[in-house]
C-alpha cells in the first residue's frame, strides 16, 4: 500500500522540480505543457485518451525502441525505430529529452511541441519521471501530474490484464521506485476510476467538465 489517503483532491505540493510556481497556470495565448507520470498500469495513457478528446489538447507521440504491443499503431501510439536510428536522432538534436526505461529508450520530439505551443494548444507529454526532471529544467512552467494507482494490488492487476505484460515483475519494481518521485509532480491524481481522475485533471487545467 502506498497510499492510504482519500481520493477526492488532487494534493498541491510544491514542486521540487518545476521551481517556485505552485499555482496553476492562467491560459494564455500561448499553449502549455502538460507533464504526466506514473507507474507502469497507473492509468496514464487511458486518462491521455479522455484528456486528448478536447480539441485544445494534443497529445506529445514519443518515438521509442520498445516493439509495438499488439493494440499499437505507428505514428498513434508512438514511433517505433530501432536503436540505431534512435542514437542518430539524438545526435541530430531531435529530442527534448529521452530516457532509457526497462530496457528500451524513449524521447520526446521537439519540434512538434514547439509547434502546439505557438499554436496555443496544451501540450500533453506522457513520459516517465527522468524525463519530467529534464523537461521541468527546460520549461519550469510546465504542469507535472503524478497518477497514483489506488493501491499496489490494483497496479499489479492492471499491468497484468493489460496484455499479460511479460516483464511483470520488472514494472513492479520500476513503479515502487517511481512512486518515490510523486511528491516531486505539482499534483498527484489517484486514478480509483477513471472519470474522476480526469476530471481533477481537467479542473487543474481549468477545462470545462465534459459532463454535459
Ligand atoms: P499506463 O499507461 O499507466 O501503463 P493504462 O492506461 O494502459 O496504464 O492502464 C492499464 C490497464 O488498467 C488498462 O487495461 C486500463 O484499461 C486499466 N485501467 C486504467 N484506469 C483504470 C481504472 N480507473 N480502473 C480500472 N482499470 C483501469
Ligand atoms: P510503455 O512502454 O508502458 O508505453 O511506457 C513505459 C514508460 O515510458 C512510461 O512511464 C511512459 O510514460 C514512459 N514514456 C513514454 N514516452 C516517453 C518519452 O518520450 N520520454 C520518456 N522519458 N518517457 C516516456
Amino acid at each position: 500500500m502506498w497510499n492510504k489517503q482519500g481520493t477526492n483532491h488532487p494534493t498541491r505540493v510544491q514542486s521540487a522540480l518545476g521551481g517556485k510556481g505552485s499555482k496553476v497556470q492562467t491560459v494564455s495565448s500561448r499553449g502549455r505543457l502538460l507533464i504526466i507520470s506514473g507507474p507502469s498500469g497507473s492509468g496514464k495513457t487511458s486518462i491521455c485518451g479522455e484528456l486528448e478528446k478536447d480539441p485544445g489538447v494534443r497529445k506529445s507521440i514519443s518515438v521509442t525502441t520498445r516493439p509495438p504491443r499488439p493494440q499499437e499503431q505507428e505514428g498513434r501510439d508512438y514511433y517505433f525505430v530501432s536503436e540505431e536510428e534512435f542514437k542518430k536522432r539524438i545526435e541530430r538534436g531531435e529530442f527534448v529529452e529521452y530516457a532509457s526505461y526497462s530496457g528500451h529508450l524513449y524521447g520526446t520530439l521537439l519540434e512538434p511541441l514547439e509547434k502546439a505551443i505557438k499554436e496555443g494548444i496544451i501540450y500533453l507529454l506522457e513520459i516517465d519521471v527522468q524525463g519530467a526532471q529534464q523537461v521541468l529544467k527546460k520549461f519550469p512552467e510546465a504542469i507535472s501530474i503524478f497518477i497514483l494507482p489506488p493501491h499496489e494490488e490494483e497496479l499489479a492487476m492492471r499491468i497484468k490484464g493489460r496484455n499479460l505484460q511479460p516483464d511483470l515483475q520488472g514494472r513492479l519494481a520500476i513503479a515502487k521506485e517511481e512512486i518515490k518521485f510523486a511528491n516531486k509532480y505539482r499534483y498527484q491524481v489517484v486514478n480509483d476510476t477513471l472519470e474522476k481522475a480526469v476530471e481533477e485533471i481537467r479542473q487543474i487545467l481549468g477545462l470545462a467538465s465534459s459532463e454535459g
